[in-house]
């Protein structure tokens, strides 16, 4: 006896729109960020906090882009394509304005690269240098934050944290542990273990280390490690997302 072939669900439509991103035409789905779009057309958009495989946080405001007849810049992670949208990635506007946020996450906090161990392998340092920002112009808060060692293998150190919650999302989404979390508002935030307990005395963290792979710069790290040993590697990210949204 045959059967009838069993019921599948339609896939959902999903439209593809063509955009032109600086002189470049692109195609794109329509539910693409124009951060994914520039990024698969070798378009680069500097950005921080967002972390491909995790969700968009859009806190940065690094990768601000111009559309035409928008009055202001839209965060690239965080504004879907739409047809014809004509994108500009590198006005002088958007140079100033990313320099400008550099300048301020620097002042923010102390972020004295030549004694920090990620000296060299430190996206917020790369960026500086990207962004042509060789000095801050406005005055360092020179606030004192506090470091936690009581981990047995890590080391969180506030005075370096951007607060850019890649470490709490990852720990949520792709571990499943929820450990981090944000503490705070405007210049007061900052990120906690568990309920603002010593990160040692954690009973949720399973000590896995994706926070410290996905932190960009020195505000998290193994304990014991040399300043060149300290490259991070989150290109696990996307493939643990994908594995877990099948599960
Ligand atoms: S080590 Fe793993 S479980 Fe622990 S805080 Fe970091 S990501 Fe979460
Ligand atoms: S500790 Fe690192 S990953 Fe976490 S918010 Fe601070 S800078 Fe981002």
């Amino acid at each position: 006896m045959t059967h009838p072939p069993a019921a599948t669900n339609p896939a959902p439509k999903v439209r593809v729109v063509t955009l032109k991103i600086d002189d470049h035409d692109v195609g794109a789905r329509e539910t693409d960020s124009i951060l994914e779009i520039a990024q698969a057309n070798g378009i680069r958009i500097p950005s921080l906090c967002y972390l491909d495989g995790l969700s968009t946080w859009g806190a940065c405001r690094l990768c601000m882009v111009e559309i035409e007849g928008f009055s202001k810049p839209v965060s690239a992670c965080s504004t879907t394509a739409t047809e014809g949208m004509k994108i500009t990635t590198n006005s002088a506007r958007l140079k100033r304005y990313r320099r400008m946020i550099l300048e301020l996450l620097f002042a923010e906090r102390n972020h004295v690269c030549s004694v920090c161990v990620s000296n060299g392998h430190c996206e917020l340092q790369d960026l500086a240098a990207e962004c042509g920002m060789d000095h801050v112009r406005v005055p360092y808060r020179n606030a004192t934050y506090t470091i936690d060692s009581s981990h047995d293998l890590f080391r969180v150190d506030h005075n370096r944290c951007v607060v850019c919650t890649r470490c709490v999302r990852v720990c949520d989404e792709i571990e499943g542990a929820h450990t981090w979390d944000v503490m705070g508002r405007g210049v007061n935030c900052q990120v906690i273990t568990d309920l603002n307990q010593p990160w040692g005395d954690s009973q949720s963290c399973t000590s896995c280390g994706k926070c410290v792979q996905v932190c960009p710069t020195g505000a998290l790290v193994k304990k014991g490690t040399a300043a060149g040993e300290m490259e991070k590697h989150d290109d696990f990210v996307p493939y643990l997302a994908q594995m877990r949204k099948r599960q």
